[in-house]
């Protein structure tokens, strides 16, 4: 599931086998994603509205896996020896014991022991990576049980109702085709106490044509992208209405006695808003990425992970915080969507992007933050903070073959009203304002977007 990756991927070495990963070409390159189109998995997520009787069976059903997933656990841990294989063979033979287990759909039983070695892994992996943890825990009834997952067979979708062995039909909201072939179905219900299902679907990728076209994005606050091509998307307000209403809901809630009725009442409204917010903000999110994984053959963005650690320090306000988050599904957007088309994602070290200057390389001290503006006393370059640091990021992704054009640029604000209602059209040369562009990037040709000195 790569749209849902929590993190950026940083690949520490080429894996031939899958993919072309290219290391080392400047010293601030941290990541490459390939260009090399594979297969993807598209996860469609639809809701889902199951009858009383039916949640009541797939809560059943969520049980018995949490108890095969802890007698599994118990098994492992008894005997450390035992393997993927080994376990799963386990399943068969406690079927015999625990007829229970009957009732659940048999390859929803095989995703139990996926999941348990899954945890496992990744609990190793932490380990290797020198974090301090502890065993694998076993699923309580507080911690539970959370998805049923149907593995290849027990599913079916007919007459707007999804059919699903051992449990029955559900009425699902199809608000969308699936094109290719359904691997996956996963059953959950989210914190709102809204049922849904994911598909995940193997798609056939789809190459965009090339556009030759390279471009630079730093991520701000007042503009959420500006990138080198003199795009300011502005940062849309509904989060900051949205982040409003989450903190007076909050304050409200610190009134509540927990565990009172008033308690539950008000704690649901907070998972709400934040449901809004994450809906507003994913939407926003797709579309931004999609204008840039159309609109441009190479795309280099800050690795988030450096640039939190240099800018934030150790105040984390919850504007910030959400802010972050937003910038690195943003990204994991992009190589996504990359992956699919294409299209290649370079992430670069943030350092000295705000600070240096874009036209001669002068690394400018005493830059404050409130500074809109960038003026190198070395060379005179004067331009938008933003826009300035857009053509660092862009310098440091393809080598140092962009140098500004003097005079400035100006930049076009894109309200985010026209990125949500899909109407931002890439930069058109006869709308470029005297004097601003691009000195063309070496091996690209010039562009509609990139005009010569
Ligand atoms: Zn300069």
């Amino acid at each position: 599931m790569s749209s849902l990756r929590s993190d950026i991927p940083i690949r520490k070495g080429g894996d031939e086998s899958q993919a072309l990963f290219i290391y080392g070409i400047s010293g601030n390159i941290l990541f490459i994603n390939n260009q090399t189109v594979m297969p993807m998995i598209r996860t469609y997520k639809f809701r889902l509205y199951p009858s009383k009787s039916i949640q009541i069976t797939i809560e059943e059903h969520l049980n018995i896996c949490r108890y095969l997933y802890n007698y599994l656990l118990e098994q492992k841990t008894k005997n450390p020896k035992l393997n993927k294989m080994d376990t799963q063979k386990l399943i068969t033979e406690h079927k015999k014991e625990n007829p229970e287990l009957k009732k659940v759909h048999s390859k929803v039983l095989q995703m139990v022991n996926n999941k348990l070695w899954g945890n496992l892994k990744a609990l190793g992996k932490l380990k290797q990576n020198g974090h301090k943890v502890g065993k694998l825990r076993f699923k309580s009834s507080r911690n539970r049980y959370k998805t049923l997952e149907y593995n290849q067979s027990g599913f079916k979708i007919k007459d707007n109702k999804l059919h699903l062995s051992k449990i029955g039909e559900i009425p699902i909201k199809l608000h969308r085709n699936i094109k290719g072939k359904t691997k996956n179905v996963i059953l959950k219900k989210e914190p709102t106490g809204k049922w849904f299902a994911f598909f995940q679907v193997e798609e056939e990728p789809k190459p965009l044509p090339k556009t030759n076209k390279v471009v630079g994005i730093d991520l701000g606050i007042d503009g959420y992208t500006i990138d080198s091509d003199g795009n300011k998307f502005e940062n849309p307000k509904f989060i900051d209405k949205t982040l409003d209403k989450i903190k007076k809901v909050q304050k409200n809630l610190s009134r509540k006695v927990k565990g009172s009725n008033n308690y539950k009442k008000t704690k649901l409204k907070l998972i709400k808003v934040y449901d809004k917010l994450n809906n507003q903000k994913n939407d926003f999110l797709h579309k931004l990425s999609r204008y840039y994984i159309n609109n441009y053959d190479k795309i280099v963005v800050e690795n988030l992970n450096i640039k939190s650690m240099v800018e934030n320090g150790k105040c984390k306000t919850l504007n910030r915080h959400i802010l972050d988050g937003s910038w690195k599904r943003f990204i994991n957007l992009l190589l996504y969507k990359a992956e699919g088309a294409g299209r290649e994602v370079i992430l670069v070290n943030p350092s000295y992007t705000s600070k240096k200057c874009s036209n001669c390389g002068c690394v400018v001290d005493g830059l404050k933050l409130s500074d809109r503006v960038f003026f190198c006393p070395n060379c005179g370059w004067k331009s938008d903070r933003d826009y300035n640091a857009s053509l660092n990021i862009l310098k440091s992704g393809l080598g140092e073959s962009v140098v500004p054009v003097e005079g400035g640029p100006l930049l076009r604000v894109i309200p985010y009203i026209k990125v949500i209602s899909g109407q931002v059209s890439p930069m058109s040369q006869e709308a470029l304002p005297e004097g601003r562009g691009l000195r063309k990037p070496k091996g690209f040709r010039l562009t509609p977007s990139v005009r010569a000195e």
